[in-house]
């Protein structure tokens, strides 16, 4: 299963990640990025490609 890796040091809280990603797997926590619904997790890539701060580093497959 795919799963968005989230690095927290350079996460701006932004939320644009949020909204990129088409299955709502990713919500704010605090002012930080998680992602809280994996499962739901397509490895489509959009949240890595739209972060502005280059935060999600990658698309774990498990
Ligand atoms: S788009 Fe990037 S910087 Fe913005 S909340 Fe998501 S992971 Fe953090
Ligand atoms: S890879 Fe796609 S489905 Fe998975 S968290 Fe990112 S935007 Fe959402």
């Amino acid at each position: 299963m795919p799963r968005p890796i989230i690095d927290e040091e350079e996460c701006s809280g932004c939320g644009v990640c949020v909204d990129a990603c088409p299955s709502d797997v990713i919500e704010l926590v605090g002012d930080v990025a998680e992602p809280v619904n994996d499962e739901d997790c397509t490895g489509c890539e959009s949240c890595l490609e739209e972060c502005p701060m280059g935060a999600i580093t990658e698309i774990e497959e498990d």
